[in-house]
């Protein structure tokens, strides 16, 4: 059984390429996919929710090992765990993101190109993000009109009352008004781009990519097979030629041939599979014991993500998302911090009208403040030869103070926007908050944590209780009014708090191939060897502006192109 092509995880981009390379009847596809599938008239419930926080944490969909570390690696230092959530089901992050649907900025892209991705400058992918589109509000130019992925925006009359005070304060604070950030590159406010189909209930329910790309008509080509609950050990190799991949499947160990692989298994799981393979330092991979394919220093370095925190505020009733609403999710801003080299559009604040899927959550609502073009780099390495051993993953989150900086600047930003008369009315309280892993806890969905959150939500609605709540319960030993005033403990609070957007990227970047630090080419093919490419969130150059989905889709929509030879 050969396969033309053999694509390893189904994923935000596995899908998209499982649906372009079958469209050619010529060529064999086969998808492989870890998780379980998700085909038409199946997808959880949980899925399509358009309050995505429920899919976010459940774990059956996640791989349940993975942890990164995200402070500085110093000398012997060890590795200090927190959990981060990835996919492992059909559609990958993208069944179980937030949805919002960003392209980030032209100058993203256009800095790709400059760094040696010949051909994916902003007016090179833009054919590709209007590809995948179906945009429902805008046309023109900048906008698809027939692709698979529908995107909608949900318009400010039907914002909960947070929102539509954030909207308000961030206007008198002299920010302008965007209609649509897809297509108007300033810095503004604007309402929110979402995968969502405007279908079965008032929020509409999510689309992930595959729901969009592996739909009934395409899984009903002959020449396309989708496995789900396969686990890819390896690539196989003839010298330097991929001829498969090693599975397992139900129990049983096999090789499966292929003329040409495409890793699609995200920013973490790709680099470790070519390091497993034989590609990647040198040096790490003897002392991991593999045979050396080809010795690419580049595989698992330069790991991106969007450092954040969130100002959450503790909301009067008539601000809170109205029983029935499920989006939480409306509006966001895009804005230039100013600092020093940074480019415009560097930073995002994001208005959350719901803290959690539980009662204690409902009462809560937040701006999610996030550097959207960061500096810091970190690395994904092999703990173990093992495929069922997760890589050891740092993040280096601050490795860059330009990063730490614009992230203090902003949470003070975000403080005098919460505390304009705006929104300060509707605000009973105010905290700074991360997902911390009591957070992650409670956000799993269970009668326990229904209950304890209840009972919470109780102690810090009613007035005598509610000073002890904030002060004992929720955020003990931080007052945020003096955190503000206080430069160095704000910035201690931050540098140990932040965490990741989920965005991971950049761990096998596309660069020339005569630069050393490059993975695979602007073609997507896995330089120095032969029959193998990457095309998924890890092969970007640098993290876009903008939460990493849409521009993964871009990515695999391209390199579908490429590895066609269109
Ligand atoms: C909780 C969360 C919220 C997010 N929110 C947003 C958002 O609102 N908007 C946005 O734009 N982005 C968001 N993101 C980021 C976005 O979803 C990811 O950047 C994107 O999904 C990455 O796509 P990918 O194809 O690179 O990897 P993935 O989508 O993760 O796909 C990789 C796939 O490969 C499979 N796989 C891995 N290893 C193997 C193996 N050995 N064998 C077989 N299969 C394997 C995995 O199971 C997975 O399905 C979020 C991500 C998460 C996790």
């Amino acid at each position: 059984m050969t396969f033309d092509h053999i694509i390893v995880g189904g994923g935000s981009a596995g899908a998209v390429l499982a649906n372009r390379l079958s469209a050619d009847p010529t060529r064999r596809v086969l998808l492989l996919e870890a998780g379980a599938d998700t085909p038409p008239g199946q997808v959880p419930a949980a899925v399509l929710d358009a309050y995505p926080s429920i899919a976010y944490f459940n774990s059956a969909w996640h791989w349940h090992d993975l942890r990164v570390d995200y402070e500085l690696q110093r000398g012997n230092r060890p590795f200090v765990p927190r959990r981060y959530e990835q996919a492992r089901l059909m559609g990958g992050g993208s069944s179980i993101n937030g949805m919002m649907a960003i392209r980030g900025n032209p100058s993203d892209y256009d800095e790709w190109a400059a760094r040696g991705a010949a051909g994916w400058s902003f007016e090179e992918v833009l054919p590709y993000f209007n590809r995948a589109e179906t945009d429902l509000d805008y046309g023109g130019p900048q906008h698809g009109k027939e692709g698979p992925f529908p995107i909608r925006r949900i318009r400010e009359p039907e914002w909960p009352g947070f929102a539509r005070a954030a909207r308000k304060a961030m206007l008198a604070e002299g920010f302008a008004e965007l209609e649509d950030h897809n297509a108007q590159f300033g810095d503004g406010l604007f309402p929110m781009a979402i995968n969502n189909r405007p279908e079965g209930g008032r929020d509409g329910t999510r689309v992930s990519t595959a729901m969009a790309y592996l739909n009934e008509r395409t899984r009903a080509r002959a020449n396309l097979e989708i496995w789900p609950g396969v686990m890819v050990e390896r690539v196989t190799f003839e010298g330097r030629r991929a001829t498969g991949v090693d599975i397992v499947r139900d129990g049983e160990r096999r090789n499966i041939a292929a003329r040409d692989v495409v890793l699609s298994c995200g920013a973490f799981h790709s680099p470790a599979m070519l390091m497993r393979s034989g590609i990647g330092p040198g040096r790490h991979l003897a002392d991991m014991g593999i045979a050396v394919v080809a010795d690419r220093a580049g595989v698992g370095q330069g790991l991106q993500d969007h450092p954040t925190c969130t100002l959450i505020g503790h909301v009067q009733r008539r601000w809170r998302m109205p029983t029935g609403m499920r989006r939480h999710i409306h509006m966001g801003l895009r804005y230039s911090s100013g600092h020093g080299d940074c480019p415009a559009g560097d930073m995002f604040l994001i208005a959350n009208n719901r803290g959690g899927w539980h009662p204690l959550g409902h009462l809560l609502a937040g701006l999610v403040i996030v550097v959207n073009k960061p500096f810091s780099e970190g690395e994904v390495k092999l703990a173990s030869p093992d495929p069922l051993a997760e890589p050891e993953i740092h993040f280096n989150q601050f490795s860059d103070v330009r990063d730490l900086d614009r992230l203090v600047d902003a949470v003070r930003l975000s403080y005098r926007l919460m505390m304009r008369p705006e929104v300060r009315d509707g605000v009973i309280g105010m905290f700074p908050s991360t997902f911390s892993e009591k957070a992650r806890d409670l956000a799993v969905v269970s009668t326990n944590n229904w209950l304890q959150t209840k009972a919470a939500a109780l102690l810090l609605d009613f007035p005598a209780t509610r000073r002890w709540m904030m002060e004992r319960q929720i955020s003990p030993g931080i007052d945020i009014h003096t955190l503000i005033n206080d430069p160095e403990a704000l910035t201690g609070w931050v540098r140990e708090k932040a965490c990741g957007s989920w965005h991971a990227s950049c761990t096998n970047r596309m660069g020339a191939a005569d630069d050393h630090r490059a993975v695979v080419d602007p073609g997507c093919a896995v330089i120095g060897v032969e029959g193998l490419h990457v095309a998924d969130a890890s092969v970007m150059p640098c993290v876009p502006s903008a939460n990493t989905n849409l521009p993964t889709i871009m990515v695999a929509e391209k390199a579908a192109d490429a590895i066609m030879g269109l």
